[in-house]
């Protein structure tokens, strides 16, 4: 798919403007409903937020109602695992709905409604095989032509629709269609299927039935049953929006609700149809529908993101008719701003290196106060403790820096956030590979909190770190883009060879400071200094937390890590 990019659209919506229309003509009697009609055959992902914040937000803003819908007609991919993750990822959204319904608990309802559209000579049983079917039903360029089975009697169709009912016929032997027009421009119109016998046990209605109604007939009578006023789906059902308002008028039903469509969600650098999540989760290219890569709600909340961070994101995005694909940094902007309003700072080392503070006393310790937001007092202070032997990071050593390298080096003086300045006197090599395994370092007492000594001498670079004898050890899961392209499968390719090999890394032995021990799951924190930061809400342990990475500070994405 090849999209246009867009940075969205905020602000404007269509569709309340077509609401705001038919209030003033007094339709629906003032009434606003809408409903969310998940098919329950997978976890929802931003997508599905998107229309979520939508159909939500309108009843929120109308004093309307919305119902949450299983739109489970088709019993072979739909399994209850995704109709309680469905509806605990609305709830954690921040949305309630009015009812819970489910489709299937119509099943009777739109079989009375098909045996009147057989009475009323609008429906026929068609034996055309599927491969016939096909065939008679023509091209945009041909017109299709008439079932042989098309002349059938009411009586005969009434009897052979009940028989198929009762399970007397194969599955795929037979089928019930409309009787609209073969000739139509519009391919939906050409005597699309109502019902096919098939037989498969259903989540709810088990196996009392052997033959199911088609979406697209089960859905405006469904949304008609919960007199739904405005059913909003998204832009690939215009062409089905003829039929939807077929149906309705063939059955003289006692309201109408109408179809809106808007653009769908897409976003560069993931995939978001259902079918393609989960192959990579049956694939095993990530390790659940809630990997923390994944753009399902399960895996951006395990990841860290709030749901405040998404309505934002919907909101941003906007609602149109335009198909667009919005870029991920997108996203990431609304999940940093609002996590950096939000969430207390704490240190932690991802890769530690080793200082010992040869002029710090042994054994002595200073607890510093250190506030947990700079700008957020309510978020309060913390004791951050400080001794002779810490660790920094690995990243902010060089042995031979190169010009204008402001963090440490031998002989150079940075600043330890919030506690002193130090300067490297020294370091220890490892003997067998060359790798730096410790500094040696002395502090300037007169820097207590991180100030400016008397004698006015500055420094650049200020190093977060923590107290080794204080600090306990986390693992620390790194996320970057699933995929390496911008958009996975376009022009055909194998999405899944696209896949970006380096988007985990698993740090196994990040040092975090005392403050952070304590933490609970999902609670979340920007590490200073390297990003935000959630406790995994599955694996971690007390005394064994795994934190994973949110979002970065900066969106080093394009310009490639940057240093601080
Ligand atoms: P997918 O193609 O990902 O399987 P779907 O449309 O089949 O999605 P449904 O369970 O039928 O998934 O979707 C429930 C509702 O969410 C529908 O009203 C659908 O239009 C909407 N929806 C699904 N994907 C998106 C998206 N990317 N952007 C906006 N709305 C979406
Ligand atoms: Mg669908």
């Amino acid at each position: 798919m090849e999209l246009e990019l867009s940075t969205g659209n905020s602000g404007t919506n269509f569709i309340k403007h077509i609401i705001e229309e038919d209030l003033k003509a007094g339709k629906n009697r003032g009434q606003v409903a809408t409903r969310f009609p998940p098919e329950p055959n997978g976890y929802l992902h931003i997508g599905h937020a998107k229309s979520i914040c939508l159909n939500f937000g309108l009843a929120q803003e109308y004093q309307g109602t919305c119902n949450l819908r299983f739109d489970d007609t088709n019993p072979v991919k739909e399994d209850v695992e995704y109709v309680e993750s469905i509806q605990e990822d609305i709830q954690w959204l921040g949305f309630h709905w009015h009812e819970l319904y489910y489709a299937a608990d119509y099943f009777e309802k739109i079989y009375e409604s098909a045996v009147q559209l057989i009475e009323q000579g609008q429906a026929f049983v068609c034996d055309l095989t599927p491969q016939q079917m096909r065939e008679y039903r023509g091209t945009l360029t041909e017109l299709g032509r008439n079932s042989p089975f098309r002349n059938r009697t009411v009586q005969e169709n009434l009897d052979l629709f009940q028989r198929m009912r009762a399970g007397e016929f194969e599955d795929g032997s037979r089928v019930l269609r409309a009787k609209i027009d073969m000739a139509s421009p519009n391919l939906n119109m050409r005597d699309p299927v109502l019902y096919r016998i098939r037989r498969a046990h259903h989540h709810r209605t088990l196996n009392q039935w052997c033959i199911y109604p088609m979406y697209d007939f089960a859905h405006p009578l469904s949304d008609m049953i919960e007199r739904i006023t405005h059913s909003i789906c998204t832009l690939e059902f215009e062409d089905h929006r003829p039929f939807y308002d077929w149906v309705l008028q063939a059955l003289k039903t006692p309201c109408h609700p109408q179809q809106i469509e808007f653009s769908r969600l897409n976003l560069n650098f993931t995939v978001m149809s259902k079918r393609k999540l989960l192959d990579l989760v049956q694939g095993k290219h990530v390790r659940g529908w809630d990997d923390p890569r994944m753009p399902t709600l399960q895996g951006l909340r395990r990841r860290g993101v709030s749901p405040a961070a998404i309505r934002d994101f919907c909101e941003r995005v906007g609602v149109t008719k335009k198909e667009s694909c919005i870029e991920m940094s997108m996203l990431e902007t609304c999940i940093r701003e609002d996590l950096d309003r939000t969430v207390p700072r704490a240190m932690c080392v991802l890769n530690p290196l080793k200082v010992v503070i040869e002029n710090y006393p042994d054994g002595k310790v200073e607890e510093l106060e250190v506030p947990n937001h700079p700008s957020q007092p309510a978020l309060g202070t913390r004791k951050v403790p400080f001794s002779r032997v810490i660790y920094i990071e690995k990243e902010d050593f060089m042995e031979n820096p190169p010009p204008k390298y402001f963090r440490l080096s031998p002989g150079k003086e940075v600043r330890l956030r919030s506690a002193y300045f130090i300067q490297c006197v020294g370091l220890t090599h490892d003997p067998k590979t060359g790798e730096v395994t410790e500094l040696r370092c002395t502090y300037d007492p007169q820097t207590r909190g991180g100030a400016n000594p008397p004698d006015g001498r500055k420094v650049k670079g200020a190093l977060h770190w923590v107290s080794e004898a204080h600090s306990a050890i986390a693992e620390v899961r790194l996320y970057d883009r699933l995929f390496q392209v911008e958009f996975p499968g376009a022009g055909g390719t194998d999405y899944l060879s696209q896949i970006n090999s380096h988007s985990l890394i698993v740090l196994k032995n990040s040092r975090i400071e005392p403050s952070l021990m304590a933490a609970l799951p999902e609670s979340r924190y920007q590490f200073e200094r390297q990003g935000y930061y959630c406790v995994d809400r599955f694996d971690s342990h007390s005394g064994q937390l795994v934190f994973n990475r949110t979002v970065t500070l900066r969106d080093s994405w394009a310009k490639e890590k940057g240093s601080s």
